[in-house]
């Protein structure tokens, strides 16, 4: 009887393994079928998807998704499938999410040839957590899983005290909702789940708009500490999944530097500005929504801090007025919503961010502190600091930066994915 030859480990051949055993083989990968109608399956059972040179480029520089381009072929599946991933050759690189709809095509979810199960995504949430307990001890508020930067690509949960604010992002998570939830309710017994999939990111990936409980029931809203100050966050009707959790850290910052006269420019329900209020002797609160300015009186108010003055008004409005009437200010924030939704409005945006934040430096005495932050995708640490730059070249002000900052620990961003650092928050000092 002839040797067996044992092709490469992951692909061995008809007739190979130990002699003497009577074991099945493990299958080989079919060939592409030239219809592509039925989905090629990999020796676990799983579908199988091929990569082109590039592609496999990007998996080894640790990029975290793969475009449809670069894939070998268009596979035959839905769209949520969990897929083994190969190279050309047959290769073992990972497991991954597939979707059909969105150009994102591939988003890794095991770099390990393991069974992605129950327990695998058990593991993964269980780790997500850890890294915020060792990361922020004693806190119970915080982003719990950050999509791909936590492995679990398509799946934002966040952690408002016992009560968890979700969205499923891509089809692979949404089609496992059920079975996320359930461990979620198993790993973290919380009182509530809701749902805040009602994000226009969706439908990349042909999903509607959703929010709703998903479990248990909504105290109403939720309260939670940021240092000194006590908040609520509406987990169905607050924006993002109720509140800025990527702010919290900065908030709590801007208590520290905060002194006499105070100015915050968009502040929503007043993260910034009820934060600046411990300190300083007034803040004037700018907001353009009722809605937000209202409950941001209320959180003053529940804070037993007076000295909160809510505007509603156009920030850009009572900036360039307030330079007019030589109003000056010891501390300001500008936290902007993103000025910039695509590549084509990144010109625009730095206008917008210059001309708020040199008013902002016009408005200083010496020795104040400008906290600026931008959350626009678009522009990088160093084109905001650029346009910082000019800002206070153009405001005729010498200015220190004291802090770069960005979003906090619990939003932790992949160093091969480094456009993911969305968030930008600078410490400065006017002399
Ligand atoms: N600083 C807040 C988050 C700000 S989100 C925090 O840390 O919690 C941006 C806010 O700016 C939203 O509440 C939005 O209603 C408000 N806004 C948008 N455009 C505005 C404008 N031109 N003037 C004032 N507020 C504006």
């Amino acid at each position: 009887m002839p040797k067996p030859t044992p092709g490469p480990r992951h692909d061995r051949r008809p007739g190979g393994g130990p002699p003497g055993r009577n074991k099945r083989p493990p299958q080989r990968p079919e060939k592409p079928a030239p219809d592509r109608t039925t989905p090629d399956i990999g020796q676990d059972g799983l579908p199988q998807v091929s990569l082109v040179r590039r592609g496999v480029e990007r998996w080894q520089a640790g990029h975290p998704w793969i475009y449809r381009a670069d894939l070998n072929g268009d596979p035959a599946l839905q769209g949520g499938e969990v897929v083994r991933v190969v190279d050309t050759r047959g290769w073992f690189l990972g497991k991954a999410f597939y979707s059909k709809h969105s150009k994102i095509s591939l988003r890794w979810l095991s770099y390990e040839d393991v069974p992605v199960d129950t327990d695998f995504f058990r593991q993964r949430l269980a780790q997500a957590d850890a890294m915020r307990r060792r990361a922020l001890p004693g806190e119970n508020t915080y982003r719990l899983v950050h999509g791909e930067a936590d492995l679990l690509p398509g799946l934002v949960v966040d952690r408002y005290g016992d009560c968890l604010s979700v969205q499923f992002l891509v089809a692979g998570t949404e089609q496992r909702k059920q079975l996320l939830i359930d461990l979620l309710v198993e790993l973290f017994k919380p009182r509530a789940i809701v749902n805040r999939s009602d994000v226009g990111v969706r439908a990349l990936e042909g999903l509607p708009q959703e929010k709703g409980v998903l479990y248990g029931t909504l105290p109403g809203p939720v309260p939670y500490d940021e240092g000194l100050v006590r908040v609520r966050a509406d987990l169905l009707e607050g924006q993002k999944t109720g509140s800025f959790l990527d702010q919290r850290e900065n908030h709590v910052m801007a208590s520290q530097y905060a002194f006499g006269e105070a100015l915050d420019c968009f502040s929503y329900v007043g993260g910034f500005a009820l934060q600046l209020a411990t300190r300083a002797q007034k803040v004037t609160a700018v907001e353009i929504s009722e809605q937000a300015a209202a409950q941001l009186r209320e959180n003053a108010a529940a804070n037993k801090l007076p000295n909160v003055d809510v505007v509603v008004a156009n920030a850009f409005d009572f900036l360039r007025d307030a330079v007019d009437e030589g109003q000056r200010f010891d501390t300001i924030v500008l936290d902007p919503p993103s000025f910039a939704k695509n590549k084509d409005a990144i010109e625009g945006a730095l206008r917008g961010y210059k001309e708020i934040n040199l008013r902002a430096m016009q408005l200083l005495r010496p020795g104040g502190y400008l906290i600026s932050a931008s959350c626009t995708y678009h522009i990088d640490e160093q084109g905001f600091e650029d346009m910082l730059a000019s800002a206070a070249a153009d405001a005729k002000r010498r200015v220190q930066i004291i802090e770069k900052r960005g979003a906090g620990k619990d939003h932790p961003v992949l160093l091969n994915l480094r456009e993911t650092r969305y968030l930008k928050c600078f410490v400065l000092r006017v002399l």
